[in-house]
């Protein structure tokens, strides 16, 4: 068996939180290659490492003198390096970047050095092999992750190393700079080098035992997710983006492997299992509900649109056009809605409404605003009769007006869309009339 464990921030935010996390990875031989981030914070007012390198680099870049922030980020290096007794010295190291901001090497690279310094330790303190990912994991160009090569190299490295620390969150650009995935992105190298390693598991720790069944600042104590699959991951990712970066699903979807979110702070917690398929049957139809507020309709009306071939596409054309992406479009015979991220649509909205109706010549359109959309989401769901009922139930119990509803052809997933006022009454209604103890 071969394992890839991934640690967030927090789990490597001290010299004591490294001890847990070797703890973790003493416990399980099959913990072969390991994937650090940068250390977070260590309590509510402190300030992560990759945070500090931004402002040191945005010293640099304005030729201001950024050495009081560089030291007070060694400091930080150096309290995990004493509180482990490593025999380990970073001034080379620190000397090598001061230059390098000096010589205005670039803010990913500056941010980059949060993970690269955090992996020289763990590789240190564990005795594994030390693994550039600048060396291995590439980007293309034009900055988008180049999959095929780095999978080709990395696996090749990998293949001759037991043991490997490979630092989060970077890679590097076919001209060799640095280059990071955007903020959270340890948890893209995680699933990059399980892909690589063809890994059975990839464990990914951090500081809660997984998934809620939802947001438990609406929700009180809500149930934890034990298993979930890829595709009801996709649908709750207003809700997952928190825990796992969306992008670290893509290669180990592709390659089969499972993701284990597991809680540093509470190793014999079983965490939550992101799974391709699973034939295990949910405890309640629901496996979670997300949502999130801010949104905006736009109704479009014109009599026989239904008869009028390519009126859908006319009208997506001019969102297109100004770079605004939809959320949902149901419709009616002869209206069709379509629904899209507020803050996106403001400063453009009388470009688009000119724009609409050039396209497509309407009777009217209206608009509404300050909108929420809820997913209610389960395998459970498919072919099991009555859940739109309960949740048209619950909502109504609780005086709620529904604005839109979507049920993908999936059957995994139920939108829901109600004013941004009745956002948190909507979710505890819908989770307490499937969630029963
Ligand atoms: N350290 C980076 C960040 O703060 C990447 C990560 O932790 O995944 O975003």
């Amino acid at each position: 068996m071969k394992k890839v464990v991934k640690f967030g921030g927090s789990s490597l935010a001290s010299a004591q939180q490294f001890e847990k996390v070797g703890n973790i990875i003493h416990a399980d031989a099959d913990r072969k290659y390991v994937v650090p981030s940068a250390p977070g914070k260590r309590d509510s007012k402190d300030t992560k490492v990759t945070d500090m390198l931004y402002q040191c680099y945005a010293l640099a870049e304005e030729g201001k003198d950024f050495s009081a922030v560089l030291a007070k980020i060694k400091e930080r290096y150096q309290g995990i390096i004493d509180g482990l007794k490593l025999d380990l010295v970073l001034d080379d190291e620190f000397e090598t970047i001061k230059k390098n901001f000096e010589a205005k090497a670039g803010d990913n690279y500056a941010a980059s050095r949060g993970e690269y310094l955090n992996g020289i330790i763990m590789a240190n303190y564990l005795g594994y092999e030390f693994v550039d990912p600048a060396d291995y994991i590439f980007f293309t160009e034009d900055g988008n992750f180049d999959a095929e090569r780095t999978d080709e190299l990395l696996s090749k490295k990998l293949e001759g190393v037991e043991r490997a620390v490979i630092p989060g969150f970077y890679g590097s650009l076919p001209c060799g700079k640095i280059k990071t995935f955007s903020r959270g992105g340890s948890d893209i190298t995680g699933s990059i080098v399980s892909k690589a390693v063809k890994a059975d598991v990839y464990e990914n720790w951090t500081d809660v035992s997984g998934f809620l069944a939802a947001d438990p600042r609406i929700v009180s104590n809500p149930q934890g997710i034990e298993i979930i699959t890829y595709r009801e991951l996709r649908e709750l990712s207003y809700m997952g983006a928190t825990v796992l970066h969306e992008d670290a699903i893509f290669p180990v979807r592709k390659a089969g492997i499972p993701i284990n979110i597991r809680n540093t702070n509470a190793p014999e917690d079983k965490g939550t299992w992101i799974v391709e398929n699973t034939c295990q049957k949910p405890k309640y139809v629901i496996t979670g509900i997300a949502g999130k507020k801010g949104f905006c309709s736009i109704n479009i009306e014109k009599d026989m649109m239904n008869a009028e071939v390519g009126f859908g596409r006319k009208v997506l054309e001019v969102f297109e056009h100004y770079g605004i992406s939809f959320e949902h479009m149901p419709s009616g015979i002869d209206t069709l809605t379509v629904f899209v991220h507020q803050s996106e649509f403001e400063e453009k909205e009388q470009k688009v409404l000119s724009g609409l109706h050039k396209a497509v010549n309407p009777d009217s359109i209206d608009l509404e605003s300050d909108l929420a959309l809820i997913a209610v989401v389960g395998r459970g769901m498919k072919s099991q009769q009555g859940t739109a009922a309960s949740i048209f139930l619950a909502l109504s119990q609780a005086n709620i007006n529904i604005k839109m509803i979507d049920q993908g052809s999936s059957e995994l997933n139920i939108i829901i869309g109600v004013k941004n006022s009745d956002f948190e009454a909507a979710i505890k209604a819908i989770y307490n009339i499937f969630v029963t103890e």
